[in-house]
């Protein structure tokens, strides 16, 4: 029998790592090799990380990754004075789509195992690694040997293969097929192994602008008639499916009674989400003020997205925000930024201040501090576009958020549509794809899967490999 055994994502929603071993035992290959947010959460926060000076020993001691065998790196494994292994135990890991919950620990992986993707989330992965620092776990597409003890040491370059359809790994065949997510690039899977047929979700949406693609995944299920359906359920406790025009329509409603300054708060690789706060400007008759990386990030994107517009269009402008010295001198910025400083649509603060009731600004919230140098009139409005908060941390930030709202006499709103299906949409899902057996992977919830799933499915909660 074809074996499944699942290193994270087990009644917890993301850090996905699930080991799918051919009976044949030639072949094998990992869905997804997230981060655990969850399990980080409960030891790190901001001031408490992981030591990098310590490779991947404090990773492993705490929980962050799973000891399993025959997968990490050889240099980190010697400095942390453990075994190496021979060949790694699989041939090949498959990444759904690039939010760090999936693809986030491809960092620590032996370099030795191919990493397969869509064209877009290699692009994202691409983005973050040119526009982050480098760190020892968000060392995606290339890394340096530790210990480090030249930083100018030449990277080790990852094997990323591009994969559009259908690919082979040994006997292993594998099928992405795009979903729609809160990142572009997203797919699930349809995994053949030499005596099973195994369906893998990703995480995906029914409600989204492009969720005719989720839709399409599920009538070719029902065609395939999945053995295993590996089903994400994120939402499943949750009944709400606010979609893209939700937030236009308000935000459209609560932009139109505001004198002053807009500003959007939403997750930067969410593209849908950006052209809709693009949209919602237009639409106002404002125009969409975005930092530097969003404007790289979208640049480099759209040229695989034909929607999304061009940096240069008229109704965009790019924020300069003071860095360094604090007096805009073009060494205070990186690389990646400098290309954007002479353009004719880059503004700083104090061209928003003055045309504070023309613009949407994208403003996060770690950016709140620009607020300092945007002096907002009384009346401004934030709006929130991702989840109210969900645990005791985001409940502080919320009230944090909404002081320095309060200081500045700003508005708050909150208009959200989740990258996640709720309940009813998951249950279509599900009940449509003609699995023999689901398994529920990436919530809180398995326990509600019985109850939501009427078709003769066999509903079979996974145990964790670690
Ligand atoms: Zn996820
Ligand atoms: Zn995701």
């Amino acid at each position: 029998m074809t074996k499944i055994s699942f290193f994270g994502g087990v009644n917890e929603i993301g850090g996905n790592k699930i080991l799918i071993q051919d009976r044949s035992g030639d072949a094998s290959v990992f869905l997804d090799f997230g981060m655990n947010f969850a399990r980080h959460g409960m030891y790190f926060e901001e001031f408490i990380q992981p030591r990098t000076s310590n490779g991947i020993v404090d990773y492993l001691d705490m929980g962050l990754l799973p000891r399993v065998d025959g997968i990490y790196r050889h240099d980190l494994l010697e400095f942390a004075g453990m075994p190496k292994h021979g060949d790694p135990i699989a041939d090949a890991i498959i990444l759904s789509h690039a939010h760090l919950d999936h693809a986030g620990h491809i960092a620590f992986i032996d370099e030795r195992v191919p990493i397969y993707c869509s064209e877009l989330t290699h692009a994202i992965l691409k983005v973050l690694h040119e526009t982050q620092s480098r760190s020892i776990d968000s060392e995606v597409i290339d890394f340096k040997k530790r210990p480090l003890h030249n930083s100018r040491d030449e990277p080790v370059r990852r094997d990323f293969r591009l994969v559009k359809k259908e690919f082979k790994v040994n006997g292993i065949s594998i099928e992405m097929i795009p979903v729609d997510h809160s990142v572009p690039g997203a797919c699930g899977m349809i995994i053949r192994t030499s005596d099973q047929t195994i369906a893998y979700s990703g995480d995906l949406r029914l409600h989204g602008t492009h969720g005719h693609l989720t839709q399409e995944f599920v009538e070719r299920l029902a065609v395939e008639k999945p053995d295993i359906f590996l089903c994400e359920g994120t939402r499943i406790d949750q009944a709400d499916k606010h979609g893209e025009a939700y937030v236009k329509v308000n935000s459209d409603k609560a932009i139109a009674g505001t004198k002053g300054l807009v500003t959007a708060d939403y997750a930067w690789k969410d593209t849908t989400r950006f052209k809709t706060f693009f949209d919602i400007a237009k639409d106002t008759g404002r125009r969409f003020c975005i930092s530097f990386r969003e404007a790289y990030y979208i640049r480099e994107l759209s040229k695989f997205i034909p929607d999304l517009p061009d940096i240069n269009d008229d109704n965009i402008l790019l924020y300069q925000r003071k860095q360094k010295t604090g007096t805009y001198k073009d060494t205070d910025y990186d690389k990646e930024e400098r290309e954007f400083l002479n353009m004719k649509n880059t503004v700083r603060a104090d061209y928003v201040n003055k045309h504070q009731d023309e613009i949407v600004m994208e403003l996060s919230y770690f950016g709140l501090p620009e607020l300092i140098d945007l002096k907002p009139n009384p009346g401004s409005l934030y709006i929130k576009s991702a989840s109210e908060a969900f645990n005791e941390e985001q409940e502080f930030d919320l009230e944090r958020l909404k002081r320095w709202l309060g200081h500045f006499k700003m508005e708050y709103a909150n208009f959200h549509a989740s990258g996640h299906a709720p309940q009813e949409d998951l249950k279509k899902v599900m009940e449509g794809s003609n699995a023999k057996k689901i398994v529920p992977i990436h919530t809180d919830h398995p326990e509600l899967f019985p109850q939501v799933v009427k078709t003769g499915a066999r509903i079979e909660l996974p145990t964790a490999s670690y």
